[in-house]
């Protein structure tokens, strides 16, 4: 039988959302797992205790960029691992993979706040592996393109996935998609794009003065990269309840393919 090759959002919010957590998510290859992102603390912990993910189950990670709602909780997985290594308990070394500044962040980071047996661990059984645009590397038998998302605000990265199924998938990191990603993303089965709130919300949210985008771009988008499955995340919170149906209702009008729009903790069989 095949390796359970599978997707869980921990989070599935913006920066500043109250009643989800912010967006993060691990994909799954039998038993390992690769996180993306950490949320803003942690709270990221029990969003992998609440999913069953054990932490020595995870063998990699990837920081898109350095905002508050994505990198901070890596310092708690860090910590976490650390304490792992200085016990003996970490099978294999972790990866962290990010950008020079990302890298940069989480170094000042550890050096700042973390005791230090737990700082001697980087560089040894955790290792910071700076990527620069289109490097590849493979972490839990999947290969991984990371790519510069041409962010105007702050130096971000998103990454195309490989899967052991055949199957590709595109993560857009948490901004609108760039035209010069698109030999990265076109045709992909997968692609992960962020939605600041509903086209029909536009006037409430302003997504566009944030560079965010709706679920309607998120869907025209997809469209017009040929995607098969579109995965909408990093959004408001006003109405979680009826954001599955809502945001997927406005992307249905534009887009052909399936649409995923996951509520924190959700699992997607890739
Ligand atoms: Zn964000």
């Amino acid at each position: 039988m095949a390796n359970k090759l599978e997707l869980t959002m921990l989070g599935t919010g913006n920066a500043m959302v109250t009643k989800c957590y912010n967006t993060c998510f691990t994909i799954r290859n039998g038993n390992d797992y690769f996180l993306t992102d950490a949320g803003g603390g942690n709270g990221i912990l029990s969003q992998l205790e609440k999913a069953g993910i054990e932490i020595g189950s995870l063998r990699g990670m990837f920081v898109t960029h350095g905002h508050t709602d994505h990198i901070l909780g890596a310092i708690w997985i860090i910590r976490i691992i650390a304490m792992s290594a200085c016990q003996n308990k970490l099978k294999s070394p972790f990866t962290i993979y990010c950008h020079d500044e990302a890298t940069e962040m989480l170094t000042t980071f550890c050096r700042m706040t973390l005791k230090k047996k737990h700082l001697d661990t980087l560089g040894r059984q955790i290792i910071l592996q700076t990527v620069s645009d289109g490097d590849k590397a493979e972490c839990c038998g999947i290969g991984f393109t990371f790519f510069d998302i041409h962010s105007t605000k702050k130096k971000q990265f998103g990454f195309r996935a490989e899967l052991p199924n055949g199957k590709s998938l595109a993560c857009l990191g948490d901004e609108p998609f760039n035209e010069s990603c698109t030999k990265y993303v076109a045709g992909c089965e997968w692609m992960m794009h962020e939605a600041f709130c509903l086209h029909a919300d536009t006037d409430k949210f302003r997504p566009y003065e944030k560079h965010h985008s709706t679920a309607l771009d998120a869907a025209k988008t997809a469209q017009s990269l040929n995607i098969g499955n579109l995965i909408i995340y990093h959004t408001e919170d006003f109405d979680l309840p009826n954001r599955k149906t809502k945001y997927t209702e406005e992307a249905t009008s534009v887009f052909s393919g399936n649409i995923f729009v996951p509520d924190d903790l959700e699992t997607i069989q890739l």
